[in-house]
């Protein structure tokens, strides 16, 4: 079971429980056997879903509570709890800081994305005012300096390897001295993900790792592989201090199993995941916004990170405070499309927002969501600015949507479409109502709020 299924099997067993008119222990047993079975066919280790059922059993007596309680919400937020911890191995990850030289050391099997993700995370700080450098320690793979040095050449991100040096350890440690030297504060280094042997990888990884006295050891991992992870994760913990995972792919058919098992075998959080093949698809990861996301709650703290990374600088406040009125305009509409078609790639602001990515713009679909976006946005190009102010679709009548039609070409049906889609987002829009806006780095805060 892929993941994203998960969520679905999950939040139905869920809504299943609410909808029961009593709640009593044969309800949450259901519900919580329909939950391990989504999470056993997602991969996940029998002990962990075992424990996860004791520990909401522990929780959730129903002895203990009186009658009155909200058996319901309680029962909900012990489950969503209990899939938090499950991700979460308890202690936060090194965190390389700005200005302050740190050296981090990426290790993982071949195809994990290992490669790919160095130039994603050296990318991401660089985004945000770091300076990272990248080092090619793999020296096993032909190939592999190249594909480095392509990636960071296209991210304008200095790169250190060579073609004729054989020795990892010497290449890695030559690496770091000279970006030292050049003031960098972010020293990646990608290591070799296969050997002729096993032994022989983890030894050499051992050896950069002795070598270079990294702050931080990221175990880079593909999310289809289930719990083989766990193994995996294992032996590549006992070789190196492990203190972080960086989970690839989720974009396809990750499975919530191999994550799971990883941060269970390395005991480390998950910082980031990969999102797909660019450099930008690459998210920070935080435990309950996405087991929000997963259960289609929505990403309420990644949507607003997004509107403070994407949406131009002097269009954020009146953004930000139109959201916390909970109004949502066709003229907000137009501008939000036009910064999306403006970045070039699809959904970043709006695809955060619970109930927007999947009908809006379906993933490999992007071509034909843009062109949808623009069909949108040459009806709105016919409309008064009464309308494109209003907050009110009732004020789109017969004669006025047959004027939008005539004057933009398109057909009554299109513009009906429109305007149903903008009442769509507009509902999902009101749900931000009354919220406090946060400032820049101020989102877990604000994530905690949302998932109390
Ligand atoms: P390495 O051998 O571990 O260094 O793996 P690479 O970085 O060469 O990646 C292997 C393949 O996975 C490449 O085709 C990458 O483009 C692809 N890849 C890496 N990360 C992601 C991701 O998050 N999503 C998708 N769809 N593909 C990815």
């Amino acid at each position: 079971m892929v993941l994203a299924q998960l969520g679905g099997s999950i939040a139905r067993a869920l809504q299943q429980m609410s909808n029961a008119t009593i709640i009593d222990e044969k309800v949450l047993s259901d519900c919580l056997n329909e939950i391990s079975r989504a999470l056993l066919q997602a991969d996940v280790q029998f002990k962990m879903v075992r424990e996860m059922q004791l520990n909401i059993k522990r929780i959730v007596s129903f002895d203990e509570l009186a009658a009155g309680h909200n058996k319901r919400r309680i029962i909900q937020k012990a489950i969503f709890d209990e899939l938090c911890n499950m991700l979460d191995p308890g202690k936060p990850s090194y965190t390389p800081k700005k200005g302050k030289t740190s050296v981090v050391m990426f290790v993982g099997l071949q195809g994990s994305g290992k490669t790919t993700t160095c130039t994603k995370y050296a990318y991401y700080h660089q985004k945000k005012g770091w300076k990272p450098a990248l080092v090619c320690a793999d020296t096993f793979r032909a190939g592999a300096f190249d594909q480095l040095k392509q990636n960071a050449t296209k991210a304008k991100i200095p790169f250190y390897g060579s073609y004729m040096e054989s020795d990892p350890v010497k290449i890695a440690v030559e690496g770091v001295d000279t970006f030292k030297k050049e003031n960098c504060d972010l020293l990646i280094i990608d290591t070799s993900g296969r050997h002729k042997q096993e032994a022989a990888l983890f030894e050499e990884m051992r050896q950069v790792s002795e070598a270079t006295k990294p702050d931080l050891v990221i175990f880079v991992m593909d999310s289809s592989i289930g719990q083989a992870a766990f193994d995996q994760a294992q032996a590549f913990r006992q070789n190196v201090p492990v203190g972080a995972v960086i989970v690839t792919k989720m974009d396809g058919h990750a499975k919530g199993g191999g994550a799971l098992s990883a941060v269970a075998a390395t005991k480390s959080p998950i910082t980031f995941i990969g999102t797909g093949e660019h450099m930008d698809e690459f998210e920070v990861f935080d435990v309950k916004p996405f087991v929000s996301r997963l259960l289609g709650m929505g990403d309420w703290s990644g949507f607003m990170e997004k509107i403070h990374e994407v949406v131009p600088t002097d269009q954020q406040p009146e953004l930000l405070q139109k959201l916390s009125e909970g109004t949502f305009t066709l003229r907000i509409m137009y501008e939000q499309f036009q910064n999306i078609l403006n970045m070039g790639s699809l959904g970043q602001v709006f695809s955060m927002m619970p109930g927007f990515n999947a009908e809006f713009m379906p993933k490999g679909h992007e071509k034909e969501s843009q062109a949808r976006i623009k069909r949108f946005m040459t009806m709105m190009d016919s409309m008064t600015n009464e309308e494109l102010d209003s907050s009110n679709p009732k004020l789109f009548n017969e004669s006025r949507i047959m004027r939008i039609a005539r004057g933009s070409g398109r057909s009554v049906g299109e513009v009906m479409e429109m305007v149903e889609e903008y009442k769509r987002l507009a509902k999902l829009w009101s749900k931000m109502k009354g919220l406090k806006i946060p400032k820049k780095g101020e989102m877990s805060a604000l994530s905690r709020n949302m998932n109390a």
